[in-house]
């Protein structure tokens, strides 16, 4: 069993320090199946890999355990000949937490300010078995935004008749915090594998909580992932679903009140908040959309105003959070809309990066200061959920112009309008980005600016009218 990380961070030999490991030294560890051994087959400032070789003792497991890796009674052949000491399973789990314990648990002694920064990774499983085949991989991975290459291995390499078998070598790739990757690994290797070789219980609950924490309440496949992760035990499984689902009402500080507080009292001189509302209205007339989705809506303060205008036959808002949610309800009144204009409207809670059909069927969606606030690990799916899955005619992204932001007179140098933005983008960062997503997802684009134009630094907001092509 075989697992490589290999970075291209600069240095990339950072990534010794990363996983307390030496990349100049081979190490060898103990372990109750056998030994892991981590060595690096390259380690020079442009590229570091880190291999963990899992050397598996399918006898010894059998007499230590007196039942086999599959559970079974008794001795029984496939107790000692099985697949188990070759692919990735639970066992490297186990050897994840003990061998990389203080890197999955995002702690790095020499360079601590590398841990939470997100890295470029490719993460390699030479045999990983997956119960679901490449389908179900790539719904692992894919929505925490995953590159995935996999490869299929036949059954028999002289019996192409016989098919394939569940064997894949993958490689995963991503721009992440290495304790991430390791997390993800870490419950969904053995989710793939579907065959614990341990006694799931109590705590292997808690486990999956503590190592889900943070992406997994929001996973499309989250439902599979416990289930599998504690080995089909409805019991077991229903309880982790149900604090699952307690952590799924995320409430990021991006509600929209602290919203109101904070970035409007930098924008508020400019008015810009109505500026961009009449830029979007314009957009959105113009291109004659009539059904309209606000993606990450807040408040409701654009769902408002479209539903104030006829042209719009069918207005929705979506955000993940639900108390900004719980305001736009209370601004749009929406029982006393029920009414008379309720087919008109919906409102529901849902998260940008995961693929939603709910989304799916309109002519424009628009999102206005709002991917400022997502993971930059998280773009691409993004990018995939709305322009490559829904595809709407008509997408309208606002966002801020970083070089602005030494006009405002009460944001100190060098900080973002608001704590919560991940980033802000400069005018030539956002007209990269957007030809890109563009061209990547057959839209053309027309970025325009919004509020008034410095001569030097351009304007507070940025838009991009996207027309599918
Ligand atoms: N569009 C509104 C709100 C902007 S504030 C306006 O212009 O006033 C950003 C909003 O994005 C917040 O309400 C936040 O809850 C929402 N948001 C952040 N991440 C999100 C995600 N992944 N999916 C959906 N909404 C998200």
């Amino acid at each position: 069993m075989l697992l490589t990380i290999a970075t291209t961070h600069r240095p990339a030999t950072d990534l010794g320090y990363l996983l307390h490991k030496n990349p100049a030294r081979v190490q060898s560890f103990p372990l109750s199946f056998g030994r892991a051994h981590v060595f690096y087959p390259e380690a020079t400032p442009e590229r570091c890999s880190a291999a963990l070789l899992l050397d598996v003792d399918p006898v010894g497991l059998v007499r230590g355990r007196g039942a086999g890796p599959t559970g079974g009674d008794g001795a029984s052949l496939a107790q000692y000949v099985n697949d188990r000491p070759y692919v990735a399973s639970s066992f490297l789990s186990v050897a994840l937490s003990q061998v990389y314990g203080s890197a999955l648990s995002g702690r790095s002694k020499e360079r601590p300010e590398l841990v939470e920064q997100e890295l470029p990774f490719e993460a390699t499983l030479a045999v990983l078995p997956c119960r679901g085949g490449e389908g179900f991989l790539r719904r692992l991975f894919e929505p925490l935004g995953y590159g995935v290459t996999a490869q299929g291995h036949p059954l028999d390499e002289q019996f192409p008749a016989w098919g394939q078998s569940r064997y894949f070598t993958v490689t995963l790739r991503a721009t992440t915090p290495l304790q991430r990757l390791l997390t993800h690994l870490y419950v969904l290797v053995p989710v793939l594998d579907d065959e614990k070789h341990y006694w799931v219980g109590e705590d292997e609950v808690q486990k999956l909580l503590r190592h889900g924490a943070g992406w997994l309440a929001m996973h499309p496949q989250r439902e599979q992932i416990a289930r599998r992760y504690l080995r089909h035990q409805s019991r077991l499984t229903r309880a982790a679903l149900a604090r699952l689902v307690e952590e799924d009402t995320p409430d990021p500080a991006a509600a929209d009140e602290v919203h109101a507080g904070e970035e409007a009292a930098v924008e508020r001189p400019l008015g810009l908040d109505e500026q961009r509302q009449a830029a979007v209205m314009a957009a959105l007339h113009a291109a004659g959309a009539r059904r309209v989705i606000d993606l990450g809506c807040g408040e409701g303060k654009l769902v408002q105003a479209l539903l104030n205008d006829p042209a719009f036959g069918e207005v929705a808002g979506m955000d993940v959070s639900s108390r900004a949610l719980a305001l736009a309800e209370q601004r749009l009144d929406v029982e006393r809309l029920a009414a008379s204009n309720g087919q008109r409207l919906r409102l529901f809670q849902g998260t940008l990066t995961y693929r939603d059909r709910r989304i799916e069927g309109y002519d424009a969606a628009t999102v206005v200061e709002v991917i400022e606030h997502l993971d930059p690990a998280r773009l691409r799916a993004f990018e995939r959920v709305l322009f490559g899955e829904a595809r709407p005619a008509t997408v309208i992204v606002t966002t801020p112009n970083v070089e602005y932001n030494a006009r405002f007179e009460h944001l100190p140098a060098g900080r973002f309008r608001h704590h919560d933005h991940q980033f802000e983008w400069t005018r030539a960062e956002f007209e990269a980005w957007a030809h890109d997503v563009a061209a990547r997802h057959s839209y053309t684009v027309q970025v325009a600016p919004i509020g008034p134009l410095d001569p030097e630094l351009g304007p507070p907001t940025q838009m991009g009218v996207f027309r599918r092509g």
